[in-house]
């Protein structure tokens, strides 16, 4: 056998395997392939793909090929990713997660993906996910719960549970997610990889199925900062499509890495370590800061004192903005329809009936009632009010520090089935990165060791479009550490 046949391409990270792209060592077809023949392999045990699509993957990296050899590529072209199955893809069916949009085809592309194909990325599929992105351990789903590759009898996270699963067990190098409360970070946490949702704005939404508006964020979910970096620079920027997008230059996310972190603020929320922390959990991010202070980071105290706002506020404003966000699906202008309905309202009322899952309803009926007129004000304006106060805090805290840190999840990942009865507890585990979604900051997790073969993951949350800062401080600890490198044993 030959040196090249045994090559694990699995345990590179993009920056490796764009270098031996570029150098010739492999071809973005040999690269497909292999991650191809991994998903064959092994997504029976984890279910994190819904639509895998080999064809138009081995065409695309034809395509990546002919450009590396005329010399016509960037950092990213013929790498393969998968996409979270809420970005609108062209020709492919585009479910959400949810039986609702089953047999949707997309006729367009989101702006992310047009982005990743400009960039040259290769597509392998879509991933699962929690149903219309409404969860937090990836069992919503239409197309059934996605494992943990560290426990198979665990939950990923979710929402973006398909992505975190598919990246830790490395059928893919990377994948993009999405994050409204969490549905980055959290996985990211879980399956022991990398994961950046930017500030609100940086990235388009055209295209990216709607769940709360005001909070939805796409983002890269990787093995390394770095690769989030290179990523990150190929789906930000302004998109005309979106009016919430900033029009505001793109930094080229590499550029800082390196730089050290001498005289870094690093902010320690008290709130972040208090009650409802796992005492293991918090042993392993004290260890994560020590490695900070060596890095020559300062630590201080601060505090956030409306955290405990955010999860009553996000579970007010989310369910509102998602009941007017998926009152489009209707059986008639869009998604599943029932079969033989007897007149308009039976159609509308089964159709919505039997598409939607229970969480999905849960939802939406919470935000109708948010939103009725006489509990507007009192649930609805409350909230957004109190959200401000939320945003104040960190306003206030990024005065006196320069990141924020803390564990990104209370806990390691449950049992499968642990919390599906009792949607208040399964709330209660995005506690730490809901607030960042109502501020609208930039926020990070990075892996930063394990509780019992569980990975732990360390949350970053910078000020308004310091993703590059973010991006540096969570690559000089991983230049330090190797928790980003290891690979379940199952996996490896
Ligand atoms: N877990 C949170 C929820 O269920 C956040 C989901 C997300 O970020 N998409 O709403």
């Amino acid at each position: 056998m030959s040196a090249k046949e045994v090559e694990k391409y699995h345990e590179k990270t993009i920056a490796e395997l764009s270098a031996m792209l570029q150098a010739g060592e492999v071809s973005s077809v040999e690269l497909t392939q292999y991650f191809l023949d991994r998903i064959k392999a092994h997504d029976e045990k984890l279910n994190s793909f819904i639509t895998v699509t080999e064809e138009s993957a081995l065409a695309a990296a034809v395509e990546a090929d002919e450009k590396i050899k005329n010399g016509d590529s960037g950092p990213l072209t013929g790498v393969p990713i998968a996409h979270k199955d809420i970005f609108c893809t062209e020709g492919v069916r585009t479910s959400c997660g949810s039986k609702m949009l089953d047999n949707f085809i997309s006729p367009y592309d989101a702006t992310v993906v047009t982005k990743m194909k400009a960039a040259g990325v290769v597509m392998l599929g879509k991933t699962n996910m929690d149903e219309f992105a409404m969860g937090s351990s990836n069992e919503t789903s239409y197309y059934g719960a996605v494992k943990n590759p560290w426990d198979t009898s665990t939950v990923p996270g979710g929402s973006s549970g398909g992505s975190a699963s598919a990246v830790g067990a490395r059928l893919a190098p990377a994948a993009t997610g999405t994050d409204t409360g969490g549905s980055i970070r959290q996985p990211a946490s879980m399956c022991g990889i990398t994961g950046i949702k930017p500030t609100y704005g940086r990235i388009s939404r055209f295209g990216m199925i709607a769940f709360a508006s005001s909070l939805d964020q796409a983002g890269p979910m990787a093995q390394s900062a770095e690769d989030c970096a290179l990523l990150l620079n190929a789906m930000a920027g302004f998109d005309e499509r979106d009016s919430t997008c900033i029009d505001k230059e793109v930094p080229d996310y590499t550029a800082e890495l390196d730089k050290p972190l001498e005289g870094l603020r690093i902010g320690l929320p008290k709130e972040y370590f208090g009650e409802g922390l796992s005492p293991e959990v918090e042993k392993i991010i004290r260890g994560a800061l020590e490695e900070y202070k060596k890095l020559g980071a300062e630590l201080i105290d601060i505090e956030l004192p409306n955290s405990g706002l955010s999860v009553p506020v996000y579970y007010v404003v989310a369910p509102a903005e998602c009941s007017a966000n998926l009152s489009r699906f209707d059986g008639v202008r869009y998604g599943y329809r029932c079969e033989n309905p007897v007149d308009l309202m039976d159609l509308y009322t089964r159709s919505r009936g039997e598409g939607f899952g229970a969480e999905v309803k849960r939802r939406i009926m919470v935000g109708t009632y948010a939103l009725s007129s006489g509990y507007y004000d009192a649930y609805y304006l409350k909230s957004q009010q109190l959200r401000h106060k939320i945003s104040d805090d960190f306003k206030e805290a990024f005065e006196k520090v320069d990141v924020i840190m803390g564990p990104t999840v209370p806990d390691t990942a449950f049992k499968i089935g642990e919390k599906s009865d009792d949607p208040i507890s399964m709330y209660l585990s995005d506690i730490y990165t809901i607030a960042v979604n109502l501020a609208g900051l930039p926020g990070m997790s990075v892996p930063a060791g394990f509780v019992n073969g569980m990975p732990v993951g360390l949350q970053i949350t910078g000020n308004y479009f310091k993703e590059s800062q973010l991006l540096n401080v969570a690559h000089q600890y991983q230049k330090n550490t190797d928790w980003h490198r290891a690979i379940p044993e199952d996996f490896s």
